[in-house]
């Protein structure tokens, strides 16, 4: 893989977590004062908010002034709150709020240039941003976490997450080969992060993370596949990528997303994650074993499921969950020949 340029230096890159920080800790603020008709519903019937937007056009703003033009893979666009006049009248309240100086044509450019469409292998920089992933946990006062992650040819080389919810509110950042970092996100000396591989006790609980608003069957399921490893299971409520947060910080032994028959998952609700757990020395990969793809575009079209564990379970949840594809019916996702 060729080198980035030196416009990703150490220090613009440090610059752009601090700016993950900075996003984390305004949302953390905008949702004291959230208006109802600030949370909205995007034309694909998902819940979004004015927040989500402003964030979304503060971070690719400042974004572009330290590193210039760079593709981008974005989750909100003109249409997220496009029309609902009262959520557009936040988002602006907030981006005043917050120093934003780019005006109304910058605000429609942030909010245009996050469509690229296709594989980015091709591609020597490429941001990857989710402004609040876990949007229904933000609103519901769960699991949110502003994520953003930078690709070179389709590999995640630099990730940096904001994560108000996970150990009193850190930022997890970190760089390809130069390990994963704590930082309180109310400022403090920073702490390098280790997943544990110490194998579980005979006894020892399994902690497997589920979704706040877990079905019984997805709950059911999530006990079972936990219970192949041999350990008895207890389940930990997180959403986003906060999930493999919690395995990251130790306070979760395993979580996972499957694709099943759908699509594939989004990349902008993993692709930070994936470096952050492999710089942290967690197990991250799919049911087969092999990497999880970032180089198709905005899905994970090449993947049946992201799992990130500890203690060594990896690939008994990997076996665990490929024979659920099988019993279910969920055809192996093509594989594009590209694994990163
Ligand atoms: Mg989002």
């Amino acid at each position: 893989m060729p080198p980035l340029g030196p416009r990703f230096s150490p220090g613009n890159l440090r610059a752009a977590a601090d700016l993950v920080a900075m996003a984390t800790r305004h949302a953390v603020v905008a949702r004291s004062a959230l208006p109802p008709e600030a949370i909205v519903r995007k034309p694909d019937g998902s819940i979004v908010t004015a927040v989500d937007v402003a964030l979304q056009v503060l971070i690719l703003t400042r974004l572009e002034a330290i590193f210039g033009e760079v593709t981008v893979i974005a989750e909100e666009d003109l249409s997220s709150i496009g029309g609902k006049a009262a959520a557009e009248s936040h988002c602006r309240a907030l981006l005043k709020t917050w120093g934003y100086e780019g005006g109304e044509s910058g605000i429609v450019r942030a909010l245009s240039i996050g469509g690229h469409a296709g594989p980015t292998r091709d591609v020597d920089a490429c941001w990857v941003l989710d402004p609040i992933d876990g949007t229904q946990g933000y609103v519901d006062g769960d699991h949110w976490c502003p994520c953003l992650a930078l690709l070179a040819y389709g590999t995640p080389v630099f990730a940096a997450n904001g994560y108000p919810t996970v150990r009193g509110g850190q930022l997890l950042a970190g760089e390809a080969g130069g390990g994963a970092f704590w930082s309180p996100l109310e400022g403090g000396a920073r702490t390098r992060a280790r997943v544990s591989v110490a194998p579980l006790g005979a006894d020892e609980m399994l902690r497997v993370v589920a979704p706040a608003r877990a079905t019984a069957r997805q709950i059911e399921m999530r006990l079972e596949v936990g219970r192949s490893t041999g350990h008895p299971c207890t389940l930990v409520h997180s959403d986003s990528q906060a999930k493999y947060a919690h395995v990251i910080a130790g306070l979760a032994d395993v979580a996972y997303s499957r694709r099943g028959g759908g699509p594939g998952k989004y990349v902008w609700d993993h692709a930070g994650a994936v470096l952050l757990a492999h710089e942290a020395g967690a197990w991250i990969g799919d049911t087969d074993g092999s990497a999880i793809d970032c180089s198709l575009g905005r899905r994970l079209e090449g993947n049946n499921a992201v799992i990130c564990a500890a203690r060594g379970i990896g690939p008994t949840i990997a076996s665990a969950l490929a024979e659920r594809d099988r019993v279910e019916g969920v055809p192996r996702a093509r594989s594009a020949g590209g694994i990163a």
